[in-house]
This record gives structure tokens, sequence and C-alpha cells, in this order.
């Protein structure tokens, strides 16, 4: 009986040996792949394309530094464009005291800051590495809003099919399903019906409306009457699109719009 105990445990040490060593084998295995692999494909910061450590989270610093700093300024709720919040009077900051706004209050993640312009730009033209990052800075952006608990719908600014047809996928649209929302539903029931001009970038705003007025629409049973939507789109420039598609999500019987943007452009962010 003495002998069987302790053959059982002299196995039993054994198990735990062969375990412990099969275990190191395994790490330095592992190691030894992750440095190779480091060796020939040395991890880049995929925005800008600069050597990162594997502990970088796929950004390099610079590349963190200018989200943070685009992100973390104040904003006007009711435009989207940086102001103080002494600057705010009426809701309203001095760029857009006095003008016609159809949707009733915007969020947005960032100013178009050279970082996010990269990062945008490029899921745009379908790199999707680093769309994970967009994602949670949208959300981060939608939880801040003081109208989160109000959204029924999210609703993504439509491309036309022609131009999603040659992209493959509207971007606003993959954004808008990555949104974390407890009960808000995607609806894809805002279409557009005519094909717009690209926008010049030094285009007025009155040449914007111009291009944009006429070619939003809604699907016959569309599920926007008396709803609180919140519009989804990349860039906010002169608000020319976000303010037709708010408008004609009004005259279909919607009770609020919101916006919800990642970046807003047209303003000095060094
Ligand atoms: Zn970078
Ligand atoms: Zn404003």
């Amino acid at each position: 009986m003495a002998i069987l105990l302790s053959f059982h445990i002299m196995i039993g040490v054994n198990t735990t040996r062969s375990k412990q060593t099969s275990f190191f084998l395994k790490r330095i295995g592992l190691f030894t792949l992750q440095g190779l692999n480091q060796l020939l494909w040395p991890a880049v910061c995929t925005n800008c394309r600069q050597s990162i450590c594997e502990t970088d989270h796929d950004l390099c610093q610079d590349c963190w530094d200018g989200l943070l700093a685009c992100t973390g300024a104040d904003y006007c709720r009711r435009c989207g464009r940086e102001a103080s919040r002494f600057a705010i009077v009426d809701g309203a900051c001095p760029d857009c005291q006095g003008k016609a706004i159809h949707f009733d209050r915007i969020a947005r993640a960032g100013m178009y800051s050279r970082s996010l312009q990269q990062l945008i730009l490029a899921f745009k033209n379908g790199k999707t590495e680093h769309a994970h990052v967009l994602d949670f800075m949208a959300n981060s952006a939608l939880l801040a809003s003081d109208f989160y608990r109000e959204v029924e719908l999210f609703v993504p600014v439509p491309l036309h099919w022609s131009r999603r047809m040659i992209r493959g996928y509207n971007q606003s649209h993959i954004l808008a399903q990555k949104l974390n929302h407890p009960t808000g539903r995607v609806s894809t029931d805002l279409v557009r019906i005519r094909r717009t001009r690209l926008q010049p970038a030094m285009a007025s705003p009155a040449a914007r409306a111009r291009n944009v007025a006429g070619a939003f629409a809604v699907r016959n049973g569309h599920p926007f009457a008396s709803r609180k939507i919140c519009l989804v789109d990349d860039i906010k420039t002169s608000g020319a699109t976000l303010n037709e598609c708010a408008s004609v999500l009004k005259q279909a019987g919607a009770f609020k719009v919101f916006a919800l943007v990642l970046a807003v452009a047209g303003q000095s962010t060094g």
C-alpha cells in the first residue's frame, strides 16, 4: 500500500513537472514567435505608419495625443463648433446665433484635426483596422451627450445608391450600427434621391445648402412620425447636409432630431 501511495505521489510530481515544462516551452515558443513576428512585420501606427511597440494599441503616441487634443475642447451643442461655455448665449455660440438650424442638438467626438481626419479618411477608403477607435469615439460622444436617453432611432446620413455601389458601403451606416444604446435602433428609411456633387472645400454655406436641397426623402411606411431621431454622420462641415436631412425628417413628422458626428470641420485646430 505504501509502495502504491509513493508511486502515485511520484506520478503526480512527474505530471506536475511535465505540465510546468510544457508550459515554459510553450511560453518560450510564443516569445520566439512574437519576436520573429515583430522582426518580419514590425508594428506600425495604423494611422501614420510610424513604428510603435506592441503595447501601443494600434496608434503611436503622437496620434493618441492628437486625438486627445481634438476631443478635449468644449463645443456649442447647437452647431458643434468649438466654443467656450461662457460664449454661449441662449443656447447658441457667436457663430450660429440667428442661423436656421433644423436639428435640435448635436454631439461630436472632436474637431477635424489632422489625426482624426486621417482616421476618418482611411475609414472612408476602406481601411477598417482602426474603425474600433472611431466606434469608441462616437460611443463616448453619444454617451456624453444630453440626448443619449431620448434617442429612439439612429438614422445614418445616406449616400446615393450609385456612390454606395462604388464604395461598397456607407460609412455612416457602419458607424450607426456600432453605437451602443439600450433602446435605439438603426433605420435606413431616409434615402438620398439625387446624386449631389462633392462639395469643394471652399464652397460657401449657401452653395452647400443649394447642392443638397431636395436631395433626401423618406421611404413609404417610414417609422419617423413622433419619434426622437439621431442622425449619424462622419463629418459636419457647414451643416447643410445635416440640416437638410433634419428638415426632411421633421416634415415626415419627427418630434426631435439630434445629430451625432465624428468630427466638426471648419475651425482652426492646429
Ligand atoms: Zn501615428
Ligand atoms: Zn453654435
